[in-house]
């Protein structure tokens, strides 16, 4: 007998982001020099102190089991960090520790829906969201959303499309992939509706510290004092300490909903690295200079990629005032050919630019919005230049 795949899984598309990445990797492999804009981690290597504290924390033996949910230090550090920089008072059994916010978000969805239950989505959305809500048997609804609003969802469009199966909003602010940051009027009007209507939140607030310009960063559950009752925020140190490998995520929830996703993760997964774990209260208790200095980088990255982009014939992106994506639109190409081969859409045209110019980035489509490209600026200001040379090139070989 054949081992058989289930309906479920057969039905799963696997990540975009991840699966360019591995494209590069390989082509890497191959010898080919590639510039990387797909994925989105940061170039940074962790800071040293963080890793010290990984190491001190194997040289001491924390390399057992640790509570399945997180290890008390951990969350208490994060429960202060919610305390000083946005004035959320949380309890440490309102956190649940994970192996990266998509694991933290896993527990979102597997605790809280039942089949046929409706997440609402803006798109464009990172790529894992609609994936994982279906895992889960319910369906995520998806609220499109335009360049010339800066890819921002309405309240009005929020209100349009809720319905008696809605149950839960996903928010991600600021957004992967466009990099675009609500402002305080464009939450609070969201967060009425949320509040009118009996909706839960998904906050994933993943790239709070690396916002740009004069933008503020607004946590959603501080709005209005009814909000965190209804609102998960997901949050982690992937992005922000340059701390992708070390898989540390986390969520802030009411206690009952924490209670159950800890308990989902004993028998899932059990703890997170419990080394990871204390190299991430390093992270959180430590200097925060680290921060500061990469935020700065990729401030200079973002200003130049936008110049780049401005200046190529047909292309355009909206304000990146968060995260580092750029996400750039280019219908004006689709139904020519370039190199010779034609592009019909997103996929063709960074399949191609792979091939012919060696520089990976990652369809719209994936992001639930064709006609658009993202790319990562999470690289040096020499692999963009270079990977920006190429792109131009590659638009302007039209055969
Ligand atoms: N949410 C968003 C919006 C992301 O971009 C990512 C990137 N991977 C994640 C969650 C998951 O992060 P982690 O590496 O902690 O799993
Ligand atoms: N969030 C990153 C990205 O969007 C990491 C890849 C992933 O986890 O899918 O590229």
């Amino acid at each position: 007998m054949t081992i058989s795949i289930s309906r479920v899984v057969q039905s799963l598309e696997p990540s975009a982001t991840l699966a360019m990445s591995a494209k590069a990797k390989e082509l890497k492999a191959q010898g080919k020099t590639v510039y990387d804009l797909s994925v989105g981690e940061p170039d940074f290597v962790t800071p040293q102190h963080i890793c010290d504290a990984g190491t001190a924390a194997m040289k001491s033996g924390y390399t057992k089991y640790t509570l399945a949910s997180g290890i008390p230090e951990l969350k208490k550090a994060i429960v202060e960090k919610y305390q000083t920089d946005y004035k959320l008072e949380y309890a440490p059994t309102q956190v649940v520790v994970s192996n990266g916010a998509k694991h933290s978000l896993h527990n979102i969805f597997f605790t809280t829906l039942n089949p046929g239950d409706e997440v609402i989505i803006p798109a464009p959305y990172w790529v894992s969201y609609a994936e994982l809500v279906k895992l889960s048997g319910a369906v995520p609804v998806i609220i499109p959303t335009e360049e010339p609003q800066n890819f921002k969802m309405t309240a009005t469009q929020l209100e349009q499309t809720i319905t008696p199966q809605t149950k839960m909003l996903l928010l991600c602010n600021p957004s992967n992939p466009t990099g675009s940051v609500y402002n305080k009027d464009e939450l609070t009007a969201i967060a009425e509706i949320v509040l009118e209507k009996n909706l839960f939140v998904l906050a994933d607030e993943i790239y709070d510290k690396l916002v740009y310009g004069n933008q503020p960063f607004i946590s959603f559950p501080t709005l209005f004092s009814g909000l965190p009752e209804r609102t998960v925020v997901v949050n982690g140190v992937s992005k922000t300490y340059a701390m992708t490998g070390w898989r540390v995520g986390w969520t802030l929830s009411p206690e009952k909903l924490a209670k159950k996703m800890g308990e989902l993760q004993s028998q899932e997964t059990s703890n997170p690295c419990s080394i990871s774990q204390y190299a991430a209260l390093a992270a959180l208790t430590g200097s925060q200079d680290c921060v500061v200095r990469m935020r700065t980088a990729f401030a200079e990255r973002r200003d130049y990629v936008a110049k780049r982009i401005a200046g190529i014939t047909g292309l355009s992106c909206p304000e990146m005032s968060g995260a580092f994506y750029v996400f750039f639109n280019i219908k004006h190409y689709l139904g020519q050919k370039l190199g010779g081969v034609p592009i019909n859409n997103s996929e063709q045209f960074c399949l191609e630019l792979l091939t012919q110019k060696q520089v990976a980035t990652v369809m719209g489509s994936a992001f639930g919005c064709e006609g658009y490209v993202r790319a990562s600026f999470a690289a040096g200001l020499d692999i963009l230049e270079a990977a920006f040379d190429r792109i131009t090139e590659f638009v302007n070989c039209r055969t």
